[in-house]
This record gives C-alpha cells, sequence and structure tokens, in this order.
C-alpha cells in the first residue's frame, strides 16, 4: 500500500494511501520511493568521496534533480522514475569505483535495481516511509521525514541556482550529509533537531545563492505594472519557477507574433529588467497552480509547465502542453536541455501558432510586483519614518502557497481586514487570495507590497532584517507578524530556515502538517512558539492586541 503525507493536501490529513489527492498513483509512490531509498545510498558514497576530495559536479547536480522529482506535483511519468533510479545507482557505482579503501554497510548503497519498472515498484514498495528503513520511535521518524521534505525543498532551489550557472559546494555536501544520514535508525532525538535546523540553515544559503543567480543574470526586480488582460494575437502560457525556461522562451519567441503571458509563480518575473525588456511578454493570466484545472481550457495558446506544480491536464490541455526540467505527465511532450542547458522551444512556438491565440484586447486590470530586497530597502528611510510617526502600525508577511481547501479563505479575510494602517508583504502563490485588491498607500508606500516567488522568502528575511537593524531590536521585536500558508516541500524548507533563523511567533495554517507528532509539535511550541491560524478576527486581534 502507498503512503505519502508529505503535503498539507494529504488524503484525511493524515496521508494518501490509495492514490495521491494530488493525482500521484501508487506505481509512481512506489518508483519516488525507491529513487528516495537509491539517493541515500548515493548520499553516503558521495560522502565517502567528499571526504577523500572528490566532489562530482554532474553528482553533486544531478542530486538535486532527482530530489526535485519527488516534489509534490512534479513528475507523475513513471518512465522517468525508472531512468533516474538506473542513473542514480550507475552515479553511486561510478563513484565508488574512484575512491579506495572504504566499504559500504548500509544496503541502499548495494543495492541493485530490478531490471524493468514493474520489478522497481515492487522494490519501492518495500522501501516506503512506513517501513523498516526509518526508526521505529515515531518522533524520530517524524524528524526523519521532515529532513526528507526539507532536503527536497533545498534542491529544488539548488537545481534553480545550478541551471543559472550558481553553485555552493557546501549545499551539495550537506544534500549529501542528510541523505547518508536519513537511514540512520541509531541517533537520537536531538541529533535529528540538529540535523532539521542545519537543513534550515542550508536553505537559507540555498535561497541566499538562487537570488544572486536571479538578480545578477536578470538584475534586480523594480515596480512594475501588469495587465491582467490580454492582447489580440497567438499566445503562450508559463507557468512554474524557472527565470531562464522563460529568458529562453522570450529569445526564441521575439518577432514570431506571440505574446506571453505568466501563470501562477511565474508572474514576478515581470519585474526582472532582463525579462521585461521583452515587449511581447505582455501579462498574467490566471490565478493559482490549483486553477488549472479550469484556467488551462480556457486560455487559446501553449502553455509551458516550467516546474511545479502541475495537475492533471483536463479539457484540450492534453493537446497544448508541455514540461520542462524535471515536470513530467505520461503522454505530454517533454522539452530537453541540450549538454550546454539550452532549450529549442519550436514545438511550444509551433504549437502556439496553430492555435487560435486572442482574438481581441481584453482590458482586465492590472498589478504591480517588483517589492523585492532592493526595491524595498530603497525606500527604507520613507518606511522607517512611516513606522516612527505612527503612520504604518504594523507589517504582515502574509505568504506562502495556495491550495485547493476552502480554510484558505482565511488569507484572503486577513489581508481584507487588515487596518488601514498596516502594510501587507506577501510572496509565493498564497498571494492569489488577494493579489488584485487594491488596499490603496500609506504616504506613497503601497499597503501591498509583492516580494516575489516562495524562494524571494530570502528577499522578505533580507528586509526583516535591515528593519531589525534600523530599529536597533531583534526581528522578533519588530512590529512583523509572519502568518504563512503552506502546501509542498520548498514551504517546509523555508520554514526549517525561519527555525533557524530564530523567528518566533509564527502563524502556519490551513493545517498543521501531518508528518509532525504532537511530541516534535511541543518542541516547535515550545522552542518557536508556532501556532495554528484561528479566524481572522482572532488572530489579528492578538497580534494587534485590540
Ligand atoms: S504529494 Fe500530497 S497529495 Fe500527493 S500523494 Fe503525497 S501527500 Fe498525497
Amino acid at each position: 500500500m502507498m503512503f505519502c503525507y508529505q503535503c498539507e493536501q494529504t488524503a484525511k490529513g493524515t496521508g494518501c494511501t490509495v492514490r495521491g489527492v494530488c493525482g500521484k498513483d501508487p506505481e509512481v509512490a512506489a518508483l519516488q520511493d525507491l529513487l528516495t531509498y537509491a539517493l541515500t545510498g548515493l548520499g553516503q558514497v558521495a560522502q565517502e568521496a567528499r571526504k577523500q576530495g572528490i566532489s562530482d559536479p554532474k553528482v553533486n547536480h544531478f542530486t538535486a534533480e532527482a530530489l526535485f522529482s519527488t516534489l509534490t506535483n512534479v513528475d507523475f511519468d513513471p518512465a522517468r522514475f525508472v531512468d533516474l533510479i538506473k542513473q542514480t545507482v550507475e552515479m553511486r557505482e561510478g563513484l565508488k569505483g574512484r575512491i579506495s579503501g572504504a566499504s559500504f554497510d548500509h544496503p541502499a548503497a548495494n543495492f541493485t535495481p530490478a531490471s524493468d519498472q514493474a520489478g522497481m515498484v515492487a522494490q519501492g514498495e518495500e522501501h516506503g516511509l512506513t517501513s523498516a528503513d526509518y526508526s521505529d520511535n515515531e518522533d524520530i521518524r517524524s524528524l526523519q521525514h521532515t529532513l526528507l521534505f526539507g532536503l527536497r525543498g533545498v534542491a529544488a532551489y539548488a537545481d534553480h541556482a545550478a541551471i543559472l550557472g550558481y553553485q555552493d559546494e557546501a549545499i551539495w555536501a550537506f544534500l549529501h550529509e542528510g541523505l547518508a544520514a536519513l537511514l540512520d535508525k541509531g541517533q537520537d532525538l536531538n541529533y535529528w533537531v540538529n540535523m532539521v535546523l542545519r537543513c534550515g540553515e542550508t536553505n537559507l544559503k540555498t535561497m541566499e545563492l538562487l537570488d544572486k543567480a536571479n538578480t545578477e543574470t536578470y538584475g534586480h526586480p523594480v515596480p512594475t505594472q501588469v495587465p491582467l488582460g490580454h492582447k489580440a494575437g497567438k499566445a503562450i502560457l508559463v507557468s512554474g519557477h524557472d527565470l531562464k525556461d522563460l529568458a529562453m522562451l522570450l529569445e526564441q519567441t521575439q518577432g514570431k507574433g506571440i505574446y506571453v503571458y505568466t501563470h501562477g509563480e511565474m508572474l514576478p518575473c515581470h519585474g526582472y529588467p532582463e525579462l521585461k525588456k521583452y515587449e511581447h511578454f505582455y501579462g498574467h493570466y490566471g490565478t493559482a497552480w490549483q486553477n488549472q484545472g479550469k484556467e488551462f481550457p480556457a486560455f487559446p495558446g501553449a502553455i509551458l509547465m516550467t516546474t511545479n506544480c502541475i495537475q492533471k491536464p483536463k479539457g484540450d490541455t492534453g493537446e497544448k502542453i508541455f514540461t520542462t526540467g524535471q515536470v513530467g505527465w505520461p503522454g505530454v511532450p517533454h522539452i530537453w536541455a541540450d549538454e550546454n542547458g539550452h532549450k529549442d522551444f519550436t514545438p511550444v512556438i509551433d504549437k502556439a501558432l496553430s492555435l487560435p491565440g486572442f482574438t481581441e484586447d481584453e482590458d482586465k486590470g492590472s498589478v504591480t510586483v517588483g517589492f523585492a530586497r532592493n526595491a524595498v530597502l530603497g525606500v527604507a528611510d520613507k518606511v522607517i519614518e512611516a513606522v516612527k510617526s505612527g503612520a504604518i502600525r504594523h507589517f504582515f508577511l502574509v505568504a506562502g502557497c495556495d491550495g485547493a481547501k476552502p480554510g484558505r479563505n482565511y488569507y484572503t479575510e486577513f489581508v481584507e481586514k487588515a487596518p488601514a494602517d498596516t502594510v501587507i508583504l506577501t510572496l509565493a502563490c498564497g498571494k492569489f487570495r488577494f493579489f488584485d485588491k487594491d488596499l490603496g498607500d500609506i504616504g506613497g508606500i503601497p499597503r501591498l507590497l509583492d516580494i516575489g516567488q516562495c524562494n524571494d522568502a530570502y528577499s522578505a528575511v533580507q528586509i526583516a532584517l535591515a528593519l531589525a537593524d534600523a530599529f536597533k531590536v531583534g526581528v522578533n521585536d519588530l512590529p512583523l507578524s509572519m502568518v504563512l500558508s503552506w502546501y509542498e516541500q520548498k514551504a517546509c524548507a523555508i520554514l526549517l530556515t525561519l527555525f533557524h533563523l530564530g523567528i518566533k511567533n509564527i502563524r502556519l495554517g490551513p493545517s498543521l502538517p501531518a508528518f509532525i507528532t504532537p511530541n516534535v509539535l511541543k518542541v516547535l511550541v515550545d522552542n518557536f512558539n508556532i501556532m495554528p491560524i484561528k479566524t481572522a478576527e482572532e488572530d489579528l486581534k492578538a497580534i494587534l492586541g485590540e
């Protein structure tokens, strides 16, 4: 029986056992479990190789790609997992051949995958999250799984940075160390608490590296108005998170009479100077990932999924959607990179040219993006003055993932009910609950500031640290409250980063992770005073002391 509880929408709040709520079938679940098992073996060998001075760039980046494939809503194609498992074991054996005097006792470092998919599925069924690979102690197992899900999140950000040519040996070393440690049943609770906090520390490093990669390659985001309507003409919709895919597509669609639109987490891309310079990079279409079932069939052009979150294509979507990077859906055409990382998007362009596109212009208003750290800190004096004069009473970081649960209306209500002398900082796709609301401004400072994608949590941290510095207080003493929503494993990694930074009093919803046991939750409450969201009114009242 499959068992997966890595995301917020897990069945009955406890675990998907028959089929994933996300659409993952038991075969893919078993193959993901086997890939994870194989990666722990690769981690053990790579860690030993590193001790002997060998760090292989191909193995490092591959480890991140393979882990990224197991994130929620990334890859649903069993054939891709069969390849990844084979490659993992080939790399493991290749590395073994380059090191001397080491032997590996753990079976994960020595196992041979079955010769076909069915055999691998059977092997994967033996290595699931409830298997004897993990500790019998439920609290230790909870932390082992927290580490695994955190590593998956780190891997996603490390992959995005590596695609732009930015790598950090310390990040690769921790990914391998974490994987190597994962099935070690001889460690105590303190060891695992320390490992998950170190995962948060590594994630901070990774988000910092990705911020550097994005801003050095495409410039610092600047406040930019993004139309929510469309122009008459052929159209391509880009979803996911990858800036380089978008840049290559914009380059290749120049002069072809095609307008390019963003969907979901790609919205903040409009703020980057080296992306916004393309005149045919027009606007934003639709909202967050979970609405693609109704938004994609209505889009009259081709669609490119660059990363999570893909769902089962509905209506005619299957005939016009393409995947790239780690994303996969059986039968959906995939655009692969060549050995230099270049991608030829001709099939996507040809598809867009064969579809009707939008027949007329339509104005649906606009939103403003681009309030990343550089833009916000550029007006820091104004912000600090507004706080000192009392014009700004409080900041709320209302951020994180969106999802399908009705409980997520909390975030819309929270923003709507936040008093007029408060400012909302936001990032990631949770903002689609309120991104088009006109909240006005406070002395020229917009009350709703869109910092960017989920990885731009780094930018939010930098803004908070700069404010704390300006006011000569700790971050926890700022008039700033974090009201977060989570869905998948990148959010887990970010949460671990906030714990590593010692951030307290986070409100988390719409529900707490199923993989956190009551005892582990108690540790988090005792140390960080993390709390579940209540109602928007109750939480606002508690925060503002009204
Ligand atoms: S990723 Fe989430 S929805 Fe999908 S199987 Fe796992 S817990 Fe269930």
